[in-house]
């Protein structure tokens, strides 16, 4: 794929051969002809085809399109992430939560009576007709599902009457989900997301067990017991990891597809000189782009979660000024109740904001600002549908929150032209 710019105005030549322009304020989608593509490759055009292209891509840059909208997240907590275990069954060789599921302070049992006044001081907070959600989490967190049971039946007492949407979800690795723990969850509606990393010769390499062996059999058991209760789950969506230690997109979408899943998340493991990872997983994800979109047009693309966000905000032309919510609409709550803006924030005390019923506004109040205005994306053309990227690989890769990653700025916009380019598969040739 090769680009050209001119000022909000990007323009993408797809290896099919296709030009497409992308006005990167007004989030429009267009087919560009070859005169407007010379124009913007060529510095200083000078035949007047080009110079009438030329002039015509000003004009569309120049243009404010009244309905486009900026989606700003509001400092009002609406999901919060629980730890309700910080111990895990597995030993994943990219564990960002300590290297073994407990961020430094391991925990089977977490301290309830606290995680309550929590639940309670911010469902307080939501007005009459509101959603909240919940999502439990750990290390694995079916390691303790009594505590899963006792906090969403508070958090249900919580909102009894008051016509609140409480959703809950579960972030697990699928190996502990029994018959009665999948009859749990379905009583919940819960929205469930199973770790997996692929087939079993990659899963059982990169999620071993404690003890070293592979985990995919179990997963694939606990898999079989939620799908027996699927039509009663909120949603069954699989997670995997991607990075220097597997790239393999797509050998893992086809696996993931063939067992039953609907839905797939993929997430790219930030990490010192990752370059060449990355670079091999947006040439993947793209080769699963194409292939999920021949065989079923954009449901099919739309089942993988980034591509599926892309397209909601490109259809209602809304701004995303906020790569995610974390400190702002988004806290995490560790098992001892201390509080920070993004799970992978738990462990450290300088990112600690709150702990109890006690939140630190000053501190929370450093995660109020945009985060692509933060990050001085100012420039970028993907701005406000990258949002200004993930304050935790930034940490990662440079040591600072709000200091961007080149190469995840290289792969967020290599995947969203992929994105732009099936979207106007979608809109306008079919
Ligand atoms: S791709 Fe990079 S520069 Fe662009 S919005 Fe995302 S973080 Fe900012
Ligand atoms: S900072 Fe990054 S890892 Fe944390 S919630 Fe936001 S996107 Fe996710």
């Amino acid at each position: 794929m090769k680009s050209a710019r001119f000022n909000d105005i990007l323009a993408i030549r797809t290896e099919g051969g296709k030009v497409l322009g992308f006005h990167a304020r007004n989030l429009d989608v267009a087919h560009l002809d070859e005169a407007a593509w010379n124009a913007l490759v060529d510095s200083a055009p000078s035949s007047p085809d080009a110079l009438e292209a030329r002039a015509e891509i000003e004009e569309w840059n120049r243009t404010q399109d009244p309905a486009v909208q900026d989606r700003d997240v509001a400092a009002h907590v609406r999901h919060l992430l629980v730890n309700v275990a910080q111990v895990c069954n597995l030993k994943c060789t990219y564990c960002a939560a300590g290297g073994d599921g407990s961020f430094g302070d391991p925990m089977k049992h977490v301290e309830l009576e606290t995680l309550y006044e929590q639940i309670r001081m911010f469902l307080h907070d939501v007005p009459r007709g509101g959603h909240f959600s919940i999502t439990f989490f750990g290390g694995e967190p079916l390691v303790n599902p009594e505590a899963i049971r006792l906090l969403a039946r508070y958090a249900k007492l919580q909102v009894a009457g008051r016509e609140i949407d409480l959703r809950f979800k579960v972030i697990t690795n699928g190996t502990l989900v029994t018959p009665e723990i999948a009859e749990m969850l379905a009583n919940l509606r819960c929205h469930v997301t199973v770790s997996i990393d692929g087939p079993p010769e990659i899963n059982d390499r990169t999620r071993p067990t404690r003890g070293g062996r592979g985990s995919t059999l179990l997963t694939m058991r606990g898999l079989q017991n939620l799908l027996n209760v699927k039509d009663r789950l909120g949603s069954l969506q699989a997670a995997s990891i991607f990075g220097s230690h597997n790239t393999a997109v797509l050998a893992t979408y086809r696996y993931l597809r063939s067992v039953g899943f609907d839905f797939v998340k993929f997430d790219f493991a930030a990490e010192a000189n990752d370059e060449e990872a990355s670079q091999r997983y947006v040439e993947e994800l793209s080769e699963t782009a194409d292939e999920a979109f021949r065989n079923g047009g954009e449901a099919e693309l739309r089942r993988i979660n980034l591509f599926d966000g892309w397209f909601g905000a490109l259809d209602e032309k809304v701004r995303l000024n906020n790569h995610c919510g974390a400190g702002k609409t988004h806290l995490t709550i560790d098992g001892k109740g201390r509080m920070s803006a993004c799970q992978w924030f738990v462990g450290k005390a300088e990112d600690e904001v709150g702990r109890g019923t006690q939140v630190d506004h000053e501190k929370l109040g450093r995660y109020a600002g945009r985060l692509n205005e933060m990050h001085g994306c100012q420039s970028c053309w993907a701005r406000h549908l990258c949002g200004g990227g993930c304050m935790f690989v930034n940490e990662v890769k440079t040591g600072s929150k709000h200091k961007k990653d080149a190469e995840f700025c290289n792969r967020t916009r290599n995947i969203i032209a992929k994105a732009i380019e099936h979207y106007a598969e979608a809109r306008y040739e079919s």
